[in-house]
């Protein structure tokens, strides 16, 4: 089974084409946006387009590192995310690759996978075998391309200086045809120098239309059914709010946008003790993860409510859910970093309340 098939995407697809066209794609880059919205699907169609050596329009998907590029096996095309920490903390490059070329044959087993698990990561051991990867020759296209899923999981400390050091070099200056992309559905949690040293472009959530086109491909219909969403498809659709992967998450992310949904009506309530007791129920700092959880599918929410004001021609809606988002940004920011959750949200509903009224 190959990869799922790509849907929706078409103008970001259209500027990666015409910048190829223009040899104008920069070396390294960051594709952030919501959680779900297929951010990696997209970096995969745009190394397949990369390495495609067929007819126009590119990628042709028919050529040999098309269908190389399509079954997640072509040796130029290198897929990295989180992953369980190998017992051999140390292991050399081939047994990092040997161990991601069997997680990308279970992913494209069906083509729809989850979010990785919270104690998986990008540990050290995997950044030096793609540091060392890196400096090859490509073994059978004319260029490379390295793919680096939820950026932000990459574990990069005690005594992981110099693999970190000659990570950030080959940002900085990819070797010559080769091409670095980075995704992360948090962004703010990247090292500031990792951050400096990519072009961030934003993957928008998807239309309703083309949500509902991932859905109905068959292997996703069956992972999102096995991972407890509701069943018709119009509920589905809604619940994803433009992000059809983040359905794969699970009771999860549902828990999410019910707590980011929340947070919304408190914020235009304009009631502030039901501010307050939303702020409370953001819990401490050990619940981190569900917070930052929460504050995507708010980001998500939002973009919903930006483009359903700007497709009513509401430009004042609009621009305030723009600068809602722009708040949750912020938000997100702090997160990861040592702020309390109820503190951050007492904040970000005073801010929303002033931009959504
Ligand atoms: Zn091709």
């Amino acid at each position: 089974m190959p990869l799922l098939p790509l849907h929706g995407h078409a103008a970001l697809r259209r500027r990666f084409d015409d910048a190829i066209r223009r040899d104008a794609l920069p070396g390294s880059l960051l594709l952030h946006g919501p959680l779900g919205v297929g951010k990696q699907r997209l970096a995969l169609w745009l190394g397949q387009r990369l390495l495609c050596t067929g007819p126009e329009p590119r990628p042709c998907g028919s050529c040999q590192h098309c269908r190389y590029a399509l079954a997640g096996t072509h040796p130029d095309l290198h897929w990295y995310f989180p992953r369980p920490r190998l017992k051999d903390g140390d292991a050399s490059p081939a047994k990092i690759e040997d161990d991601f070329r069997e997680a990308i044959g279970e992913r494209v087993k069906t083509g729809a996978y989850p979010p990785p698990a919270p104690e998986e990561g990008i540990f050290v051991s995997t950044i030096r075998a793609i540091v060392h990867s890196a400096a090859l020759a490509p073994a059978l296209a004319e260029r490379k391309v390295y793919l680096l899923g939820e950026a932000e999981r990459m574990v990069l400390r005690d005594g992981a200086e110099e693999a970190a050091g000659a990570f950030l070099k080959l940002l900085e200056e990819p070797p010559a045809r080769a091409t670095i992309v980075l995704t992360s559905s948090e962004p703010g949690a990247l090292i500031p120098t990792i951050r400096s040293r990519v072009v961030a472009i934003r993957v928008p959530p998807m239309g309703a239309a083309d949500v509902e086109a991932v859905l109905a491909e068959p292997a996703m219909r069956e992972a999102v059914a096995a991972a407890g969403a509701p069943g018709s498809i119009t509920e589905q659709v809604r619940l994803a709010a433009g992000a059809p992967g983040a359905l794969l998450g699970g009771a999860e992310w549902g828990e999410a946008l019910a707590r980011a949904r929340r947070m919304l009506d408190a914020a235009s309530s304009r009631d502030h003790r039901e501010q307050m007791r939303t702020a409370l129920l953001q819990g401490s700092n050990r619940a981190r993860g569900a917070f930052s959880t929460a504050l995507d599918a708010l980001t998500t929410l939002l973009h919903e409510r930006a483009r359903s004001a700007a497709e009513r021609g509401s430009g004042r809606a609009a621009s305030g859910a723009a600068r809602a988002l722009a708040c949750v940004e912020v938000a997100k920011e702090q997160a990861t970093g040592n702020v309390n959750p109820q503190l951050i949200t007492s904040e970000l509903l005073r801010q929303l309340e002033s931009h959504l009224a």
